[in-house]
């Protein structure tokens, strides 16, 4: 069996390792270098950020997904030599205004996952926040990664896998059918490269929409910027979200702060104000910040989405063409649930979630 997959990010490249392990001929194609949009610019928060506000499917997949994440970062370090740094730090929420149902959802959803903590524990956990905080929420599970070196170590597995070719710099332009039918036979690149095969799939983040106007997924981008502290280790301990930001220490002791939500198209300008926003809210929550330099300021398109739940399956209209897109801000930690079940269709085995919710006929009006 042969597909194309369009689109190299996260999802592109967890779909091509996945299919290539059960023997199927894949051919990636890339607008520009693989891992090079959301997937590279995100934060790497293996969790949705107050996962009690999102709905069941997007639970359903991050719960699956976040069980996997360690074995499947073990693997992906002895099949490539790069480390992705999974680190399980933990979350700790500040000022949550809907406590209670958070508390809620972890009793009945998720035992032991979320904890309210007194301020001594937190100032134990985080000893440089700044004074006069009297509580959090406390999920000690969350890890976070290093997407971009995950993205480094797919690419490099792929890279060495014979059933794999990888198309970068040349983006898809059209699908060829065969006759009046639903069935596509080849697609066709800016570049004059015609590629045929079996099934096609659609991972192509933010651009999906644009990409298959006709089918009425309704993928959107929207803007996120980030900042990155060259600080070094101590200073932030732990993932630490408030007032929808938040700060990721890395193992290196620097510390990415996000994000914004921009809903500008596709330009992915970064500001100054926004670079000045961020960095005042993450030196509000650690004012030690301000003692280190800010080394990096840059954005990303996430694919946004109805209530964040992602397209996964036969695209309307089409015999063989699919689509697994439309993750919005959780794109890292829903992938190999998405992945894996965008896999299960294509080959007949048992889902990992029930495929219902994520279903792009049974969601287009
Ligand atoms: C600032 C920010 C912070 C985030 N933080 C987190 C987080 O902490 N945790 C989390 O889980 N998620 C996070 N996300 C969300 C996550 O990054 C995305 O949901 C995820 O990366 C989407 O992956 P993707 O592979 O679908 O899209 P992308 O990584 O955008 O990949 C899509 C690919 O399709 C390609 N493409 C587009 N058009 C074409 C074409 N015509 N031909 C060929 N190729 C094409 C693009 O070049 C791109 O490489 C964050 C996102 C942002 C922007």
């Amino acid at each position: 069996m042969k597909v194309v997959i369009i689109g190299g990010g996260v999802m592109g490249m967890m779909q091509a390792r996945e299919l290539s392990q059960r023997g199927w001929e894949v051919v990636l194609v890339d607008k520009g270098i693989c891992g090079g949009e959301a997937s590279w610019a995100g934060g790497g928060i293996i969790s949705p950020l107050y996962p009690w506000r999102y709905s069941d499917p997007v639970t359903a997949l991050a719960s699956w997904s976040q069980g996997y994440y360690p074995n499947l970062i073990q693997c992906l370090e002895a099949e490539s030599g790069v480390d992705p740094e999974i680190t399980r730090h933990g979350l700790l929420m500040l000022e949550v205004k809907d406590r209670e149902q958070a508390l809620l959802w972890s009793e009945t959803r998720q035992p032991a996952w979320l904890e309210q903590i007194p301020a001594t524990a937190l100032y134990e956990y985080e000893p440089l926040l700044r004074p006069g905080v009297a509580e959090a929420l406390w999920m000690p599970h969350i890890c976070s990664i290093r997407n971009p070196r995950l993205l480094r170590a797919l690419r490099m597995i792929l890279e060495h896998e014979p059933l794999v070719t990888i198309v970068e710099e040349n983006a898809f332009a059209g699908m060829e059918r065969e006759g009046e039918s639903e069935r596509v036979t080849a697609i066709t690149t800016v570049k004059d490269r015609r590629i045929e095969a079996d099934r096609f799939i659609f991972c192509s983040g933010a651009w999906t929409s644009s990409l298959l106007p006709e089918a009425g997924l309704k993928v959107a981008p929207v803007k996120g910027q980030m900042i990155l502290f060259d600080a070094v280790p101590g200073i932030v301990n732990r993932i630490v979200l408030n007032q929808g930001r938040y700060v990721i220490p890395r193992r290196d002791g620097r510390i990415v702060a996000g994000s914004t939500l921009e809903y500008t198209e596709f330009d992915k300008s970064t500001t100054a104000e926004a670079k000045e926003t961020l960095a005042d809210l993450a030196i509000d929550m650690f004012p030690r910040l301000a003692e280190y330099p800010i080394s990096h300021h840059w954005s990303g398109l996430r694919p946004g989405s109805p209530a964040g739940v992602p397209y996964i399956g036969l695209v309307p209209g089409y015999r063989n063409v699919y689509v697994n897109a439309g993750h919005f801000r959780n794109g890292l930690v829903l992938a190999p649930a998405s992945v894996r079940l965008m896999s299960s269709i294509l080959c007949g085995d048992k889902p990992p979630v029930n495929p219902g919710p994520y279903d792009p006929g049974a969601r287009v009006i």
